[in-house]
């Protein structure tokens, strides 16, 4: 949790401390006309413009400037900007609210040639709140475009500021330092509410986890969570106990309202009741800059027998105006498990499938997300990619299974990073003794092969399966140490790499162009270096002198013809990654 500021420049820096793209999609999201690496052209809402994307958020620099207004700003000022139409800027006596403008900084900053528009840019860096700085004026015609232009608009300011502070989780400035009251946007407010509400929940859950012995030892045996980590990220149990949770809430110093809690995590009654949306179930809450933005409960045996409960996992309900309009439109399941590691710009980051393999890895000190399913969803890299800027290895970990499931979704998340420029490599979880034997069994007894769709199967075969499974959490939970993780980090190879390894001297002449052709398309996708290497690979493989590389490399522009020729040809031929691919795509839980 962060701990409170100690004075307001620190303040300002804590609450700015957010990714402007994040920010710009959330207030902007309809109105983005263009989603690039380093920049959101959007419409600006603050004037007509025809190109409809002069609106520029700068996901590199964390800035903004509007070429039709000749605005600009950070973070802050673009809230200001989008939610009052202007932007504020020092004034001496207002303190916190200075801003410094500088012409030829300015264009430094944005990159670009100085033009009318691109001047006066507001210029951030670590230190322009607490210390007043002399501003320069403004052309006219720029201030014009803006309906509310100078910061004696404080509302303006305020609204932006605990925006960004309710975001960042901390309270309001006004409840820090002695500032003038201020009326906050109830749309906000709301929000904080309900992640206040959430926290107070989490909080609750987590005492009855760690108050029921017999809950607890079968959480800590199941899965071997640490103790400290429990208590850290306020894992809990979502008992049905007296008082009721929602009782405890209103009633506790948060004193939550019906309707603040029906937009949180419980579902309103006809009978002006409460019912909560998890019931026996092992809550895992999200954290997000100090508050709980999101929970996720796991089934356990205490979990009532009903239908509506069978699912392992369930996720707080999200908005809809069908049967829960009564959510907050904060309350959102894109978000990932620990995203906010990626805020401290990691130069790797391990995305793995569940929550508790996440908790391992996080408790083992790695930097790690999940998206709590075997992928992230093709929609969520639009906002999660600028979050991996600077990311230079993704490490995938998916659960090691004999559907291959998990490599289904790794394949696909390699796919879209290595188009932005990602490295990503798949780290394979080794099969214990118990996989082992079980996968051995479900040959044996079963016929069941390494790359079989597993799901028409008797019962036995089921148990034979799970056991046959293995993934991060239970990698440490099995006594396995950081260093021997690291060292599965170290084996990681690449989709193509891990097809090529496929391959052997054994493989059948018959057989070899049709395991090549998905293989060579990939490696055509490569740089001329990366291509070269592949291609000495590949033969390596199938043993030298059987296929000269030049014959490779021919091979290779072929296949992509071919492929393009044929539309949309299956990627499935072969039994490299791509036909994994293919398999299924069910998702599995732990
Ligand atoms: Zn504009
Ligand atoms: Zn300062």
């Amino acid at each position: 949790m962060t701990a409170p500021p100690v004075d307001v420049h620190t303040y300002y820096r804590q609450i700015t401390d957010v990714d402007i793209g994040e920010v710009a999609r959330e207030l902007l999201g309809g109105r983005i006309a263009q989603d690039s690496r380093q920049t959101l052209f959007c419409d600006c809402p603050n004037h007509r413009s025809q190109s409809h994307r002069s609106l520029h958020i700068m996901l590199d620099k964390q800035g903004w400037y509007c070429f039709g207004c000749g605005v600009g700003g950070d973070v802050l000022q673009l809230v200001e900007f989008v939610h009052d139409g202007a932007v504020t800027r020092g004034q001496s006596g207002g303190g916190q609210r200075s801003r410094r403008f500088g012409n030829a900084e300015a264009a430094n900053w944005l990159g670009k040639d100085q033009g009318n528009r691109e001047r006066e840019v507001v210029l951030l860096g670590a230190c322009l709140h607490s210390h007043p700085q002399e501003l320069k004026s403004r052309t006219s015609s720029d201030i014009n475009l803006l309906r509310a232009k100078n910061g004696l608009d404080n509302g303006v300011h305020f609204r932006a500021r605990d925006f960004l502070a309710a975001r960042a989780g901390l309270p309001p400035l006004s409840k820090l330092a002695s500032g003038s009251p201020e009326a906050a946007e109830e749309a906000h407010q709301l929000t904080l509410r309900v992640h206040e509400a959430l926290t107070a929940l989490a909080e609750i859950y987590h005492q009855r986890l760690i108050g029921n012995a017999e809950v607890l030892t079968w959480f800590r045996d199941k899965y071997g969570i640490g103790q400290e980590t429990i208590e850290r990220l306020k894992i809990g149990f979502a008992d049905t106990g007296d008082p009721g949770a929602a009782r405890l809430l209103m009633e506790g110093p948060g004193a939550f309202t019906m309707r603040e809690l029906a937009a949180a995590a419980f579902r309103p009654t006809a009978q002006d009741g409460l019912v909560p949306s998890f019931d026996g179930r092992i809550v895992f809450p999200y954290w997000s800059r100090g508050r709980v933005v999101f929970m996720i409960g796991r089934r356990t045996p205490w979990t009532p027998d009903h239908d509506w409960e069978k699912s392992k996992y369930k996720k707080l309900a999200v908005r809809n105006d069908r049967n829960h309009s009564h959510v907050a439109p904060c309350i959102r399941n894109d978000v990932l498990y620990n995203e906010d590691v990626l805020l401290t710009r990691p130069e790797r980051i391990i995305i793995t499938e569940g929550v508790t393999d996440c908790i391992s890895l996080m408790e083992h000190g790695f930097p790690v997300v999940s998206p709590v399913t075997v992928q992230i969803r093709e929609a969520d890299w639009e906002r999660l990619l600028p979050k991996l800027a600077g990311v230079k290895t993704v490490f995938i970990c998916q659960d090691n299974e004999v559907s291959k499931a998990g490599m289904t979704g790794a394949l696909r998340t390699a796919r879209i990073l290595a188009e932005h420029g990602i490295l990503t490599t798949l780290a394979i979880l080794p099969l214990g003794e118990k996989q082992q034997e079980a996968r051995r069994q479900l040959r044996e007894q079963f016929g069941v092969g390494a790359s079989d769709d597993a799901k028409s199967l008797p019962l036995e075969a089921e148990a034979l399966l799970a056991d046959a499974k293995i993934d991060v959490n239970e990698f440490f939970a099995s006594g396995k140490t950081a260093a021997d993780f690291e060292a599965i980090l170290e084996a990681a190879q690449t989709p193509v790499e891990l097809a090529i390894g496929e391959l052997s001297a054994e493989t059948p002449e018959a057989d070899l162009g049709r395991l090549l052709d998905p293989i060579l398309a990939e490696v055509r996708r490569l740089d001329p270096i990366e291509q070269d290497r592949h291609l000495r690979l590949i033969q390596q493989r199938v043993g030298k002198g059987r296929v000269p590389v030049s014959v490779l490399r021919r091979q290779m522009k072929v296949v992509e013809i071919s492929r393009k020729g044929t539309g949309k040809r299956s990627r499935a031929s072969g039994r490299g990654p791509a036909a994994v691919a293919a398999i299924n795509e069910n998702d599995s839980g732990d």
